[in-house]
């Protein structure tokens, strides 16, 4: 019996893999040009980090986390989301008082066991921003901002950006009775888990995916209407910000992110292409979340995106990225053979793409795989050229070739390749 991967947790193949090269190097270039710094953060985590970070009655920590004790018993977790993480390594090493530090990305699978579903998987990737102690609506605008000019650099269509305020611990207080006593109003007809729910994290009913509970709660009260003075002037200045960035939005009032810590400003980048799964990124601020997870009580906010979903929306076939020359030598016979390996490596050292048979097949074989490499240029190594001492350089795309001599080979090409690079740009 073959032993296969688990359900869920998928291979990411080479004819792929340049979706996923070509997404981490424009997020990479972007993101350091916004002044963001990469953080790499572990897959493994104690359990209590994301218990005490996510909220203990949310689904996720409730029903979708990888949990097991380790061999000496204590409680682990695969990460099922890479902010508690980050915040938990600028409490432990103490990057608030490194001044410099404030701006975060980081790139890598998270897990949860969720229903496999299209775009959504076990072992999933997210992009994530974060962005501590630094309290201005201006850089939530900055923040959203980032967001929607990477989906744009992607060309991924039809973006629409929601809005939404969790306000404070102020004005949340009183948007909660509320909650409760319309909730009260309709509790026969809430699903089991709201009916749980209602008592021990009411606002997690806006997530109920179950639809009698959807009815309901597109009627229930909206934190938007309950927002404290404090919370209204600052999320008017976060909309003033993008409106002078030149970014059109549209207010949610029932976006409710899935996770317990977030408050004030919150938004989702939508696309209709994704079916009722429909963002491909959100995030908001989550300025209690460091002072819950025991460092200093400083304000933080940032994004998540979907690698997996973003990749289904771009749709064009992207090659890992070579330059603009690539070479295969053919080689014929056995001496032939042996000085096109040493020319190969000696071409790679010169940073330039080269591949070559291993295997003495005959030269429309080696053709064939030149082919299939989609090279611009074939040198020829064969028994003939090489008693002239030369070899030949067969240009793929005019179809036009030249004799070498073997002396000077290694600088001849490169400096045929190189030219026809500038000649390229
Ligand atoms: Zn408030
Ligand atoms: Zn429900």
């Amino acid at each position: 019996m073959t032993i296969t991967a688990i359900k869920g947790i998928n291979d990411i193949l080479p004819n792929a893999v340049g979706k996923w090269q070509l997404v981490e190097s424009v997020a990479r270039r972007i993101f350091t040009n916004f002044g963001f710094q990469e953080i790499r953060i572990p897959i493994l985590e104690k359990t209590e980090l994301f218990a005490r970070s996510i909220g203990e009655s949310t689904d996720i920590v409730e029903k979708e986390m990888y949990t097991f004790p380790d061999r000496n018993g204590q409680l682990l977790t695969l990460r099922p989301e890479a902010t508690a993480s980050v915040v938990r390594a600028f409490i432990q090493h103490r990057l608030h008082l490194q001044p410099s530090m404030r701006k975060f990305y980081t790139i890598g699978p998270m897990f949860r066991h969720e229903r496999p579903q299209k775009g959504r998987y076990r072992q999933f990737h997210q992009i994530n921003v974060e962005v501590f102690a630094i309290d201005d609506p201006m850089v939530d605008a900055e923040v959203i901002y980032l967001l929607l000019v990477f989906l744009e650099e992607l060309n991924i269509p039809d973006i629409t950006l929601h809005l939404n305020s969790m306000g404070c611990p102020d004005c949340r207080q009183p948007f909660r009775q509320s909650l409760t006593s319309y909730l009260d109003s309709v509790s026969a007809k809430l699903c089991s888990d709201c009916q749980r729910r209602r008592s021990t994290n009411p606002l997690r009913i806006f997530d109920c995916k179950v639809e009698s509970c959807r009815q309901l709660v597109a009627k229930a009260p909206v934190l938007m209407d309950h927002l404290c003075d404090d919370c209204v002037d600052n999320f008017q200045s976060v909309k003033d910000h993008l409106d002078s960035l030149g970014v059109s939005y549209t207010i949610d009032p029932h976006m409710v992110r899935g996770l317990d810590y977030y408050n004030r400003t919150t938004f989702e980048a939508i696309t209709p292409h994704l079916g009722a799964q429909n963002a491909v990124g959100g995030g908001g601020r989550y300025d209690g979340l460091m002072k819950t997870l025991g460092g200093p009580d400083l304000p933080a906010t940032g994004f998540a995106i979907g690698m997996e979903r973003l990749i289904l929306l771009l749709d064009e076939q992207t090659d890992v990225e070579t330059g603009p020359n690539r070479l295969f030598v053919a080689c014929l016979g056995e001496e032939a053979q042996r000085r096109g390996f040493g020319l190969v490596q000696e071409l790679r050292l010169r940073d330039l793409f080269v591949e070559m048979d291993y295997e003495s097949r005959s030269l429309k074989a080696q053709m064939r795989r030149a082919d299939k490499l989609s090279v611009t240029h074939v040198l020829i190594l064969g028994e003939d050229e090489l008693a002239r001492g030369a070899a030949t350089l067969r240009n793929m795309e005019t179809s036009t070739q030249e004799e070498i001599p073997l002396e000077g080979l290694t600088e001849q090409i490169l400096s045929r390749l190189k030219l026809s690079d500038q000649e390229l740009t």
